[in-house]
């Protein structure tokens, strides 16, 4: 049995068990070889993983000191190197309760956000303008403005941030 690195035109790489070298190249040549990703039958053999460990320099110190560096064995392949197979199925647990724990987080800041400003609506541009020019009182604000203001805003000096809010929150709070 033997495995190869196997890459399709369309660069997946994959594994290919055969019987044996010649074996490959007979069913490589009927077009028997496809990616199992594309069916793409222009398949290309890789080079094996070991010839791929760049761990090793080689010993350019002993070639001849006549020998030009671009002639060192034409060793300039670039290495592929493939992840394993990362499908979100794949997913581990401990990789899931990541995810919860920045979910949470997000939630727990968007939540002290909103309990600890003032609920301007649709006035947070006017508000924000109002307070950056001492015409009322400074205080932390939230509320809507478009793209626009709020690039307007920042050109004006005056510091504005977008909060992401989870569609599930906003419907709570309105
Ligand atoms: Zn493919």
């Amino acid at each position: 049995m033997k495995v190869l690195d196997l890459k399709c035109a369309h660069q997946h790489v994959f594994e290919g068990w055969f019987g044996s070298e010649a074996d490959f190249q007979g069913q490589l040549a009927r077009g028997l070889v496809e990616c199992p990703m594309c069916g793409d039958v222009s398949i290309s053999k890789q080079l094996s993983a070991p010839r791929l460990n760049l761990g090793a320099t080689p010993p350019l110190k002993t070639l001849p000191s006549s020998a030009s560096t671009s002639s060192a064995g034409g060793a300039s392949t670039s290495t592929e190197l493939v992840p394993a197979q990362a499908s979100p199925a794949g997913m581990s647990s401990q990789d899931r309760q990541v995810l919860q724990d920045i979910q949470g987080d997000w939630l727990k800041m968007v939540r002290q956000v909103m309990a600890n400003t003032e609920d301007v609506g649709s006035h947070f541009a006017e508000v924000a303008r109002q307070m950056h020019y001492g015409e009322t009182d400074e205080r932390n604000i939230r509320g809507q403005t478009s793209p626009e203001e709020a690039v307007a805003l920042l050109e004006e000096g005056i510091s504005v941030m977008p909060l992401p809010m989870p569609a599930a929150l906003k419907e709570t709070l309105q």
